[in-house]
């Protein structure tokens, strides 16, 4: 299968992360990003969290920061928006968005999938794609009680490596969710296991994402 390369080892891509709660980020596409960096170390990257109280948003700040880490060009953004409400406070959420597309023309978006069914992450999905219409634009998938995982339509391998960093990451950071039942070190490997045989990894892992459109040139 041909493979394409999203960036090359010069560039400076800007990057946006969107994400409803706290660890979603990093659940959907913390792998892709942790490679993105050793790719392209000079990568700018805007990292948006809408919801986080308290603890939860300490968390989301130290594991953006990790994540993050070898990263200069960066800014990190913690909302408190309602958790669960979104669909009911959009108009305020929306207003936030048109802010980032003010300040911020990122070449890659990574968001929520729009067939999520959590509600706050289909909000954060739709208004994505109605405030970036020219953007490439990959949404990212989170395992949850809910059932609705799909069939992706494109794959990033992982190395081991980078598996453990991202598994790492988040269960030694976000000690506020330890509890689920879903999230636990074995969830976030099997799916990356999953996707690694769907998309034949060499490393056997991968992250999947959705793309709607790409535009070759
Ligand atoms: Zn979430």
């Amino acid at each position: 299968m041909l493979q394409i390369k999203l960036l090359e080892r010069t560039e400076k891509p800007k990057i946006l992360c969107l994400g409803a709660h706290s660890d979603d980020i990093e659940i959907g596409c913390g792998g892709t990003i942790l490679k993105l960096i050793e790719i392209a170390p000079k990568a700018q990257f805007r990292w948006v969290v809408f919801s986080g109280n308290n603890f939860r948003k300490e968390e989301a700040l130290e594991s953006a920061s990790a994540f993050l880490n070898e990263i200069e060009s960066k800014k990190i953004d913690i909302h408190n928006f309602r958790e669960s409400y979104f669909p009911f406070i959009g108009a305020e959420i929306k207003d936030c968005f048109e802010k980032i597309k003010n300040e911020y023309n990122p070449d890659v978006i990574f968001t929520h999938c729009t067939n999520d069914a959590h509600q706050d992450h289909i909000l954060i999905s739709k208004l994505t794609w109605n405030t970036f219409r020219n953007h490439l634009i990959l949404e990212y998938e989170i395992p949850k009680y809910d059932g609705d995982l799909g069939t992706p339509n494109l794959f990033v391998h992982l190395d081991e490596s980078v598996v453990q960093r991202k598994i790492g990451n988040l269960c030694g950071i976000f000690q506020t969710q330890t509890k689920k039942q879903w999230f636990s070190e074995e969830v976030f490997r099997s799916i990356l296991r999953i996707r690694g045989v769907e998309s034949n990894s060499p490393t056997n892992y991968a992250e999947a994402f959705y793309c709607r459109k790409i535009v070759f040139q």
